[in-house]
């Protein structure tokens, strides 16, 4: 292999850049050329193609978001759209990319290396929510930045005995939530994993615990879980308690990613790199059971991930 593409595809992730990083300068440093693709797969199909030196990565370690751009490419759903997107590699020389995204982004490489292109998936989510892998980039940078915004948060609400809703993201995936229920020390956290929550309950343990002298109340509701400013309403209406809610956002997505994100990114990024210099094709890079491997796509993409049921339980237990 002599040419290897990279693209950013579906949501952007704090680290991508450095991933990227690392693949430019792995090749380069194996002799290989590199092409970067902007806009992911949409990009692809658009020629929107650029080759990539050692220099255009410089000074992007410590920056979010991903410099090639990233998007939803409908169209690559289709296999016209595919075999577009393989024609487009063969036109520029492209024999090998790296696909740094989601789940979606990994079907949309199964496709690409069907039609005869290598592809080497490198997981970039926020969520976690990739079942192959412990790891996924931009994790810890988001939950990190979720974490301080949650303590700033209850920092005003103890002062005023307020109880606080935080809205933090994942749709499907409650392992943001989850974490900051752990780090933040909140009462409750709602996840769509654990779907069990029963508002009267809520209401009851809030009136006990202001009784009990708590001055503070910290719900962290996963973004799957429903409409935080009604809950919120509710709350107060029924406990007596000022409650308010506070959906973070996208500022969860930003940021310069923390030193895990950067030596993680760049570990897999020059993984990537090596597995196509080996002639590997339809693979995702992880981090399993602490190790950097690799899975076939195919079984990646079947495998289940679970919330820790023991974990859940200790936020339960810590929260009293
Ligand atoms: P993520 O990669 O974060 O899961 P998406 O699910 O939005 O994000 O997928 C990103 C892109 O990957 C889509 O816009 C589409 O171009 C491509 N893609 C997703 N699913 C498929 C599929 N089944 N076949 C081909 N391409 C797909």
């Amino acid at each position: 292999i002599q040419t290897i593409g990279v693209l950013t595809s579906g949501g952007d992730a704090p680290g991508m850049n450095a991933a990227i990083r690392a693949v430019v300068r792995q090749a380069i440093s194996k002799g290989k050329k590199v092409k970067g693709i902007r806009r992911g797969y949409t990009g692809l199909l658009a020629e929107d193609i650029v080759d990539m030196e050692a220099k255009d990565v410089s000074d992007i370690i410590q920056r979010g978001g991903t410099i090639l751009q990233t998007a939803r490419c409908p169209e690559f759903r289709t296999e016209e759209g595919q075999k577009l997107g393989a024609e487009m590699c063969r036109k520029h020389g492209i024999e090998g990319i790296i696909v740094i995204g989601g789940d979606g982004s990994f079907r949309g490489a199964q496709k690409l290396a069907a039609q005869g292109i290598n592809t080497i998936g490198i997981p970039g989510t926020i969520d976690l929510d990739i079942s192959c892998t412990d790891y996924t980039i931009g994790f810890d940078t988001a939950v990190n930045t979720a974490m301080e915004a949650i303590d700033k948060i209850r920092d005003t609400a103890s002062s005023h005995e307020r109880c606080s809703i935080i809205e933090v993201m994942g749709r499907d995936a409650g392992y943001i939530a989850l974490w900051c229920g752990l780090a933040n020390g909140a009462e409750q956290v709602l996840i769509p994993e654990k779907y069990d929550f029963d508002e009267q309950k809520i209401v009851n343990n809030i009136i006990a615990n202001r009784k009990r002298g708590k001055r503070h109340y910290i719900i962290i509701n996963a973004e799957g879980i429903g409409h935080s400013t009604s809950l919120a309403r509710r709350i107060e209406a029924a406990t007596g308690m000022e409650t308010r809610a506070t959906i973070l956002g996208h500022m969860q997505r930003g940021g310069s990613p923390t030193c895990k994100d950067r030596v993680y990114a760049s570990t897999m990024g020059a993984y990537a790199v090596d597995l196509l210099c080996e002639g590997k094709s339809n693979r995702v890079v992880a981090y399993k059971d602490g190790k950097f491997t690799d899975f076939d796509v195919d079984e990646a993409l079947a495998m289940e991930k679970q919330i820790s049921d023991y974990q859940f339980n200790v936020g339960k237990n810590l929260s009293i």
